[in-house]
């Protein structure tokens, strides 16, 4: 593993307690950073992930939060303000998908997307930068998908949501660069996480053969290139997509 050191910074990673989040924040972790991990509901998780990082403890923050839920993010920042003295980076992470053929899709299963995985892009950001303008400095990454690029059949919620974090990056990178504050995309390819668990073995057979070095990546693989985007040194990079694919 590469070594960084992130002591003395604060950084929100949501969906931070399990999959590719929880790698993100126990990379956060290890390079001496202090993390708040929000999660939606899966309080199992949640805390098999405290108990894991009990060494951490005196860095490590777990809120429950909907990152969909606007009001609920602002009383969030409002309450992390009194608590923590700059905000340093923001790792929108959190992500659901609904699968399902546009004829057949749900205003639910569109809605509830766009709210989780795009709308909570806005909401996570416009209280984040809003911290970081003063201190003159911040990192934000949103983890994005090839599907937004690519699409995929029974994906066209969730490949609009990610295409979409790519454009609000994009445009948000312009709107603060001035401020020494960047802003990237990270897109992994096929995961190990439960987010892939329940495909079918059949299609999880395909989509590797579709893969340059033939195997899915792992959540930790996804975290370093995280730990770089957010790292000083990578002040240079904003406005871009990272993509840890292994070779789509
Ligand atoms: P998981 O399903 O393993 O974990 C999702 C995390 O997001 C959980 O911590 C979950 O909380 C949290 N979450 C979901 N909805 C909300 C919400 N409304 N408010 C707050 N937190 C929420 O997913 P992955 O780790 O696989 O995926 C993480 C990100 O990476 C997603 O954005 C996904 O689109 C993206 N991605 C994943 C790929 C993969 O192959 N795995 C490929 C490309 C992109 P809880 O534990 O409480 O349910």
């Amino acid at each position: 593993m590469i070594s960084y050191d992130f002591s003395g910074q604060n950084i929100v990673v949501t969906g931070g307690t399990r999959g590719i989040g929880r790698a993100i924040a126990e990379a956060f972790l290890a390079a001496g950073g202090r993390v708040v991990a929000i999660y939606a509901g899966n309080r199992q998780a949640a805390e098999a992930f405290t108990d894991h990082n009990r060494q951490f403890a005196d860095r490590l923050t777990i809120r429950q939060l909907d990152v969909s839920d606007y009001e609920a993010v602002a009383d969030f920042y409002q309450k992390l303000e009194t608590e923590i003295e700059q905000l340093h980076v923001l790792v929108s992470n959190a992500g659901i998908r609904r699968d399902n053929v546009v004829g057949m899709m749900t205003r639910d299963e569109w809605q509830s997307v766009l709210d989780t995985n795009l709308t909570s892009l806005y909401a996570m950001s416009k209280f984040a930068v809003q911290q970081m303008l003063g201190h003159r400095y911040g990192r934000i990454i949103a983890i994005t998908s090839p599907s937004g690029q690519l699409g995929f059949p029974g994906q066209a919620n969730y490949a609009a949501s990610k295409a979409g974090q790519v454009a609000f990056i994009k445009s948000l990178a312009r709107e603060v660069g001035r401020k020494k504050i960047t802003a990237n995309c990270v897109s992994p390819g096929f995961i190990d996480t439960d987010f892939i668990a329940s495909l079918p073995e059949e299609q999880r057979k395909a989509y590797r053969q579709n893969i340059a070095l033939r195997r899915f990546g792992t959540p930790e693989e996804v975290a370093a290139c995280v730990l770089f985007l957010a790292c000083e040194q990578a002040a240079y990079v904003t406005g871009s997509t990272l993509q840890v694919t292994g070779g789509i």
